[in-house]
């Protein structure tokens, strides 16, 4: 199963004679082609691979609409933004006003992801996380605390490597 955007969806994965594996999202579900050649661990190694990719550049277009999106309403501009696989962090924000975002985020509901979205660009008006900076966060997004609570409750899974059914 695969977690994307909050959903839980099958990976099916057949065989082909390609190298490593690549990598469809259909409807629902994800497909796998992986060499059939590579031992077991080999290819989950290389469907882990194949969705990172996949799912990188899923999360580099959604966020570059979300960041307009959220830009416009808080009315920030941030310098660079710069996609990361990180263990321990969803987002971030520098003094210099560059941003890190861990593609991960595209595994959580969407609601999920504006948050963390939110949060980075209200860090451009508080470098902090003072009273006020929460204030900032919960006037743009009265129900944060919800994605808060998600993210503490289901970090551990977006963290896991995919697994074929
Ligand atoms: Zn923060």
């Amino acid at each position: 199963m695969v977690l994307y955007r909050g959903n839980m969806l099958p990976l099916l994965v057949r065989c082909y004679p390609g190298q490593g594996a690549r990598l469809f999202c259909r409807e629902n579900r994800f497909e796998a082609y992986v060499n059939g050649r590579l031992s077991k661990e080999q290819q989950e190694h290389a469907i882990a691979e194949a969705f990172e990719k996949w799912a990188v550049r899923d999360f580099e277009s959604r966020l570059e609409e979300r960041l307009k999106h959220f830009c416009n309403i808080i009315g920030v501009t941030y310098g660079a933004v710069r996609i990361k696989s990180q263990k321990t962090r969803w987002g971030s924000c520098s003094s210099k006003g560059n941003l890190n975002f861990n593609w991960r985020l595209v595994l959580a509901p969407d609601w999920v992801m504006d948050y963390v979205v939110v949060h980075e660009l209200c860090h451009l008006k508080h470098l902090n996380h003072s009273k006020d900076f929460w204030l900032t966060v919960g006037s743009y997004m009265p129900e944060y605390k919800t994605a808060v609570k998600w993210l503490k409750q289901n970090g551990a899974v977006m963290l896991q490597p995919v697994t074929a059914d």
